[in-house]
């Protein structure tokens, strides 16, 4: 016998029993301050096991001010006859009690009370760690974000559980990863933050992987193993029909198989091993490949042809190989890019493919069935449709942020419900999750601790999940920060626009919802004492501070009013920093929170400012509504829409920077257009050195301008101009800009056309300016 912990002080046996039958119907492990019971653990157990204990006995020292022994036994012999004991693991197998569940991830977990035993044990020591955290959470501690800030110990002096106990819980996920981008990868609160409350667990990958299992090397000796492209081979991607291309990338897979698992997992370990293609389209266009798409079938976000049923037919070729001798052993693929669509020329999926739903091209803010979103009821369909073909396996690869936008408080609690009400009605065995992750907590903390809690059960009461997290994260200060997340919630799930990045930030961050949100938080503050709720308040404070920045400095590019904005710009720059400095949990992520906006709205500012702090001055705001007509067969040109004598009164409206393509179901077109407006000049204005001013746009903008052509500039929303253009104006009348655009490839975002304002502005005359030739408008000339 082996006394783990130093501080053990062993009560006598009589205050045990006494204790004991004073309580009736518990089983009391410390009484009034006093330890009762002991932890044992088998000697030598398996870390996961001993931790379990350790940790079991350092949260009930904190909670009662007593801490238990923790012994390591050889066998069930040492454990005291009489004395309250807890028993974990193989000892308590020892002991009789059994798992009378069980699971793929093999990490569910049993405790029960019997008599003067509390009992656990587990299909893995992993599921021992995690059922220990189970336990104490049933009495009351929380961990509810990484690090000091997230854990919750309540203070009592007895500590006891039910005497008639007996829980098991198994998961219906066999991965969960949480993924970081950019350089906040997971840190060490991070790391002991998921293992505690999902096991952290990855069984295997999904990724991109044709690369991997047909080696670029062979395509000198064997160019037809690979992609047929524009009428050449490429090494991009296989050519997925050649018999040749399938035996030589399910030997690779069953060589990975036999000698390589994933992160952290012995290949006999591992259940899935990524098949999928590689990242960034360009499939073989040869006959046969071509052959297995449905013509029409199209995957709406890009305009091209749905390829699913290729991907997952070469899947099932490989899985047919590969499952003769590791029929246990999956093949992960995502659902993704243009294969999200569900096939349609195959009724089943191997038995050994594992789909795994990744809904980039969909929406990051609205759940399944949501009335005010056009991808969610798109979304429900194709989920419904990949567990009818699926085997009882469906994975989902969530975006937990708004792709190309961390910088504003965002909760996906709603999301999640829709979703995983919808999962759960489904017949999948087996689900599996990764969540990828920007490290921003400010802005994300309630719906990233949700995000963790239903990847190891989706079958957990939501609501209730989410008061205990408002309860006991925020503690004394829990109503208003349960009113402000959920007031945040309610406005994404409730919001009219689904454009990714910052685009549509503005009409979700309304006055009222910022006023609302700064009165809670102010509430909060004067309700919160300790100071750990202090610092929970003082993180979503700081995430509201970047919403109402954010506000300001959008209000003032539409009012191009770019000196503000970049004064504005470079407050939240500073305050942006300093949150991305605070120990784990990381309150932003700096380069996505911060340097996204930059990104994204960013150039327009800088470069704005810069013509207006040279002395630039502007003669003319084109207003934010233009005439817009599609172009889909590329015929305006020819049919004379650039002329200032065209009609357009029967052209639509359409807002250029106010609103994005996606805010006006223009996401999934994908032709040319064309803009028209006009605007006026002062006469005081001619003679001198006029520009006309793009400040943003996807992807790329025709202009004409009085029916002359000034030419054509690219790029994603960078500012651009053109120089030269007071031949072609007129002053004191009206002038007619004409501008065709074509619909970029980003078909993540929902972005297209003019996205940003458009002016005439009055270079400063020669002497008084430093040129404008380092300018990133100049780039594209
Ligand atoms: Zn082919
Ligand atoms: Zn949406």
């Amino acid at each position: 016998m082996n006394v783990r912990s130093s501080l053990a002080v062993l009560p006598v046996l009589a205050f045990v029993l006494l204790s004991v039958e004073r309580h009736g119907h518990a089983l009391t492990l410390v009484e009034d301050g006093e330890p009762i019971a002991r932890i044992y653990v088998a000697a030598g157990a398996p870390d996961d096991e001993c931790d379990a204990a350790d940790e079991m006995a350092r949260v009930l020292a904190i909670m009662s001010g007593a801490r238990l022994p923790v012994i390591e036994a050889a066998d069930r012999s040492e454990i005291h006859k009489t004395a309250v004991c807890v028993v974990l693991g193989a000892l308590a197998e020892e002991m009789g009690l059994t798992m009378n569940r069980s699971s793929r991830a093999s990490d569910g977990y049993r405790y029960q009370v019997n008599g003067n035993r509390l009992l656990l044990v587990a299909e893995s020591p992993r599921g021992v760690y995690l059922g220990v955290n189970n336990l104490l959470e049933t009495l009351g501690c929380g961990w509810y974000a990484p690090g000091a800030i997230g854990e919750v110990i309540p203070r009592r002096a007895t500590i006891s559980v039910p005497d008639d106990l007996d829980c098991t819980r198994v998961s219906n996920s066999i991965n969960r990863r949480y993924w970081y981008g950019g350089k906040n990868s997971k840190g060490e609160a991070n790391t002991a933050w998921l293992r505690r409350l999902n096991g952290d667990y990855m069984s295997g990958s999904w990724s991109h992987a044709w690369a991997r299992l047909v080696p670029k090397e062979l395509f000198q000796e064997h160019p037809e193993y690979f992609s047929l492209y524009n009428g050449e081979r490429t090494a991009r991607q296989l050519c997925t029909t050649s018999r040749d291309t399938i035996h030589v990338a399910a030997a690779s897979l069953i060589d990975r198989m036999r000698t390589k698992g994933a992160a952290r997992l012995e290949p006999s370990e591992t259940l899935v091993y990524p098949a999928g293609p590689n990242d960034g389209g360009g499939l073989c266009q040869c006959s046969e490949c071509a052959a297995l798409d449905t013509p029409g079938y199209v995957e709406p976000s890009s305009g091209k042809r749905a390829c699913s049923t290729r991907v997952f037919q070469f899947a099932a070729d490989l899985a047919q190989i590969t499952s003769r001798e590791f029929p246990e052993k999956d093949l992960g693929i995502l659902v993704y890019s243009d294969y999200s669509r569900v096939p349609q020329k195959m009724k089943k999926l191997h038995p050994n493919v594992f789909p795994m739903i990744a809904p980039i091209r969909r929406c990051r803010f609205h759940g399944l069935g949501n009335p005010n979103c056009r991808w969610s009821s798109l979304l429900r369909e194709e989920i419904h449709g990949w567990a009818n073909v699926s085997c009882g396996k469906l994975g989902f690869y969530i975006y937990n942020y708004n792709l190309a936008d961390s910088l504003l408080p965002f909760s996906k609690i709603t999301y999640y419900k829709e979703l995983v009400g919808e999962v759960n009605k489904l017949d999948v065995e087996q689900l599996a999750w990764v969540f990828e992750t920007i490290d921003s907590w400010a802005m994300h903390a309630p719906h990233m601790y949700l995000s963790v809690r239903l990847s190891w059960d989706s079958t957990i009461d939501i609501d209730a999940e989410m008061d205990r997290y408002f309860r006991g994260f925020y503690g004394e200060a829990a109503e208003p920060m349960k009113t402000y997340w959920l007031n945040i919630d309610r406005a994404y799930a409730q919001a009219s626009t689904c454009t990714g990045a910052c685009y549509g930030q503005h009409h979700i961050w309304t006055d009222q919802l910022l006023a609302s949100s700064r009165a809670d938080i102010e509430k909060a503050k004067q309700l919160a004492r300790s100071d750990r709720v202090k610092q929970a308040v003082a993180m979503a404070e700081a995430g509201l501070r970047c919403a109402e920045l954010f506000v300001q400095i959008w209000r003032n590019v539409g009012e191009f009013d770019f000196l503000a904005a970049a004064e504005a710009k470079d407050t939240l720059k500073d305050h942006v920093a300093a949150m991305s400095e605070k120990p784990e949990p990381h309150w932003a992520h700096e380069r996505y929170a911060f340097g996204y906006l930059q990104r994204f709205l960013g150039l327009t500012i800088d470069d704005g400012a810069k013509i207006l702090a040279d002395g630039g001055k502007i003669v003319g705001k084109l207003p934010d509504v233009w005439r817009f007509s599609r172009d889909e067969r590329a015929m305006g040109t020819e049919l004379g829409w650039f002329r200032p004598g065209f009609d357009d009164s029967h052209w639509s409206k359409l807002a250029t920077y106010w609103q994005s393509w996606d805010d006006q179901e223009l996401a999934t077109y994908h032709g040319d257009a064309w803009y028209r407006t006009s605007f006026l000049l002062p006469a005081d204005a001619k003679g001198r050195d006029l520009r006309l001013w793009f400040g943003g746009f996807d992807h790329n903008v025709d202009v004409y301008l009085n029916g002359h052509h000034l030419g054509e500039r690219r790029g994603f929303v960078k500012p651009q101009e053109f120089s030269e253009i007071t031949n072609c104006l007129k002053f004191g009348e009206h002038n007619l800009l004409a501008v065709r655009v074509s619909a970029g490839d980003l078909a993540e975002l929902g972005t297209g056309g003019i996205m940003m304002p458009v002016m005439i502005y009055a270079a400063p005359a020669l002497g008084m300016h430093d040129g404008s030739a380092g300018r990133p408008g100049q780039v594209a000339d």
